[in-house]
C-alpha cells in the first residue's frame, strides 16, 4: 500500500467546516464523528485517514509526526507556539478574535492585574508587550465567570457575536489577534511526502478561494 497520509481534526465546527474543502481534494470521511465513536476514520481513500482529537491537541499531534497534516484555530496554534509545524494556510473558517474582557464599566484596578484565561501563554506575551505586570489564572473553560465571583480583573477569551460576554454582564476590551483555522503541516512529512501533501493543500486552497 502506498504512504498513508493523516490528517488531524477536532470535533464539531472546524470537523463541518473542514468537510467541505477536503471533499472538494475528493477525501470523503466513512463515518461521522458526532455519531461513531471511532478516534479513527477511514475515508474513500485506503491511504488517507482522519484522527478525531481534542482542539488543543492537534498541533501536538502533527509536531510529533503522528498526523501529517491538522486543521487547529490561530488561538490554539498562538498558544502552542507552533514549533514543529508549517502553517501554509488560512482556511477562513471559525472565524473569531481573541480578546481581554472585563465587567462593563469597571475601570482597570491600579496594581497587578488578574487574569484568568485558559490562553495562558499569549496573556503573558500580551501583557510582556503591554509592559503590564499581570497574575495569570489558568483556568479550562467558563473563563466569563472568573471577573463576577472576584477570581480575576480580566479574562482573555475568543469572542465572536459578543452574546457570551453581554449575557454575563462583561464586555469586550482590547483586541489581540484575529483568529481563524489554519491547515498545519509536520516539518518532516512537508519533504517526505511532498507530492501528496502538495496536491492536498494545492486543492484545498482552491477550495478557500472558491468559496
Ligand atoms: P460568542 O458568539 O462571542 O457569544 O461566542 C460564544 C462562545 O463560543 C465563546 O465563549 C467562545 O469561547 C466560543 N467561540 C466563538 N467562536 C469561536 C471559534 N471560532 N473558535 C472557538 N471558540 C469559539
Amino acid at each position: 500500500m502506498s504512504e498513508v497520509l493523516t490528517i488531524a481534526l477536532s470535533k464539531g465546527r472546524i470537523f463541518k467546516e473542514t468537510m467541505p474543502l477536503l471533499a472538494h481534494a475528493g477525501i470523503v470521511p466513512k463515518d461521522d464523528p458526532e455519531t461513531s465513536r471511532k478516534l479513527i476514520l477511514d475515508t474513500n481513500h485506503d491511504d488517507v485517514k482522519l484522527v478525531i482529537i481534542r482542539a488543543t491537541d492537534v498541533p501536538t499531534y502533527v509536531q510529533y509526526g503522528a498526523a501529517d497534516i491538522g486543521v487547529a484555530g490561530k488561538d490554539v496554534l498562538l498558544e502552542h507556539g507552533g514549533e514543529g509545524l508549517y502553517e501554509p494556510l488560512d482556511l477562513e473558517i471559525a472565524k473569531c478574535k481573541l480578546m481581554t474582557a472585563g465587567p462593563v464599566g469597571v475601570p482597570e484596578p491600579e496594581g497587578r492585574l488578574r487574569i484568568a484565561t485558559k490562553f495562558v501563554n499569549c496573556a503573558r506575551r500580551y501583557y510582556a508587550e503591554q509592559g503590564k505586570q499581570v497574575e495569570v489564572i489558568k483556568l479550562y473553560g467558563s473563563m466569563e465567570l472568573a471577573p463576577l465571583v472576584g477570581l480575576a480583573d480580566r479574562i482573555i477569551d475568543v469572542v465572536d457575536t459578543g452574546n457570551t460576554l453581554k449575557a454575563n454582564g462583561l464586555e469586550p476590551l482590547e483586541h489581540i489577534a484575529d483568529i481563524s483555522s489554519r491547515l498545519v503541516v509536520n516539518k518532516a512529512s512537508m519533504k517526505m511526502k511532498h507530492a501528496k501533501v502538495k496536491a492536498l493543500i494545492d486543492h484545498i486552497a482552491e477550495a478557500v478561494k472558491n468559496k
